[in-house]
């Protein structure tokens, strides 16, 4: 029996040995999620990075692929994604939870998965399926069975917002219209949303710290720091974070106090509350582009008009975020624009006074460290997932070069490689 075993393991040894899949990836430069490199490759093996760096020596069977004139990077990571949702100028929000079937969604959900796939975004954090359930945790389990090409993806599931304050409205008190999130009252509700949502496959939670409830549709607190703390604690002996959308200085204050991991959109921030965030190490998704599309839908010539008040104030309030050194994560809100187009987030970043060698860290391990996938994703580095595209050109001299995605790996299986892409 003894020896029986021993056979089996050497058969099973020397059997996966030969069944070993490599691939070099040579290219002009390689950013690493630190540094750009010139010279160097990225050995990949089966679905992890084996070698990077001044690599010599590989094995017979290895697959050797001459990238020219492009940039190597690790697998871009979107960092607020909605792929259930498709631009607002095509389809307003309310329309979209209101008057499409779930089928409908999902069908639209598995194109964009497939666009965000292909535009290099190899990882999304997907936050909030706005009025589709649980669909994400079920898309993302799709992708993982390889049913449908698709990024890997972090889930939301249902955002939670305070009850009464979010949408769709309704026109009369008599009519309740189905909600785009999970609504909770009180600090009860609200534990069993949290738990019900990390046992459907949650794997962040997203809580709306302020909304647009005021009297006169102006944006206010709607959690007080001490629910949204229970909301932390929990998701924390889960191994979750809980991220907050925040727009009021005084949300963003009480989600700092509480412990949550990201704030999204951050549109009032002041000096006092980047200071505040940086101290309690909490990172700031500054989502640029939903606020550059949304401008857009609603009339402003982008070139011609003079920017809006509240363009000019975003690109303010960033600039202040860069100064405070806060962690700025790289995440447009996509979905309220083209999937596909994600980025669109790293060109307005760029364009609002942050170092483009920084926003390529931002979209790569900054984003993979914030979200706490710094052990799989998010740079070329031994061990890690062989999640790896390439761009034409080199991105730190025009950023708009990371749209040129001529090449993406993700987890060691190629998506798209310019070999078969001219035939
Ligand atoms: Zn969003």
């Amino acid at each position: 029996m003894k020896s029986f075993l021993v056979l089996f393991l050497l058969l099973t040894g020397t059997c996966s040995a030969q069944t070993d899949k490599y691939f070099l990836l040579k290219a002009d430069h390689v950013f690493d999620g630190e540094n750009m490199h010139s010279g160097w490759s990225v050995l990949v093996k089966n679905n992890k990075i084996e070698e990077v760096g001044t690599i010599q020596n590989y094995p017979a069977n290895t697959q050797v692929i001459n990238l020219t004139q492009v940039t190597l990077l690790p697998g871009l990571i979107e960092g607020h994604s909605h792929l259930f949702l498709h631009p607002y100028n095509e389809t307003s929000w309310n329309d979209q939870v209101l008057k499409e079937s779930r089928a409908e969604r999902t069908a639209r959900a598995v194109n964009h998965a497939r666009a965000t796939l292909m535009a290099g975004f190899t990882t999304v954090r997907d936050l909030g399926t706005e009025g589709a359930s649980y669909d994400d945790a079920g898309l993302k389990k799709a992708i993982e069975k390889g049913v449908i090409p698709g990024p890997r993806m972090i889930v939301a599931t249902r955002a939670i917002v305070a009850k009464g304050t979010y949408g769709p409205k309704s026109e009369s008190p008599d009519v309740d219209h189905p909600q785009g999130a999970a609504e909770v009252a009180g600090i009860e509700d609200l534990a069993n949303e949290v738990r019900t949502q990390i046992g459907k496959g949650a794997d962040v939670i997203k809580i709306y710290a302020d909304y647009r409830w005021g009297k006169d549709g102006e944006a206010l607190p709607t959690f007080s720091s001490e629910v949204i703390e229970v909301a932390v604690a929990i998701a924390k002996s889960g191994g979750r974070e809980v991220v907050v959308h925040s727009s009021t200085p005084e949300g963003m204050r009480r989600s700092i106090m509480a412990g949550v991991s990201t704030i999204e959109h951050g549109d009032e921030g002041t000096a006092e509350i980047f200071k505040l965030m940086k101290e309690k190490n909490v990172a700031l998704c500054p989502t640029l582009a939903a606020g550059d599309a949304t401008a857009q839908y609603s009339g402003w010539k982008k070139g011609i008009d003079a920017e809006p008040a509240r363009i000019a104030n975003k690109r303010k309030t960033f600039q202040l975020a860069l100064q405070s050194g806060v962690t700025i994560c790289m995440g447009g809100d996509v979905g309220v624009f083209t999937h596909g187009e994600n980025a669109r987030e790293m060109e307005l970043m760029v364009d609002y006074g942050m170092k483009p060698i920084e926003v390529l860290r931002s979209a790569t391990k900054v984003n993979a460290d914030v979200f706490g996938y710094a052990n799989k994703i998010g740079r070329l580095r031994k061990s890690l997932f062989a999640d790896i595209i390439a761009v034409e050109g080199n991105p730190l001299d025009n950023i708009s070069n990371i749209r040129k995605v001529s090449f993406v790996m993700k987890d060691g299986v190629i998506y798209k490689t310019p070999l078969v892409e001219g035939k």
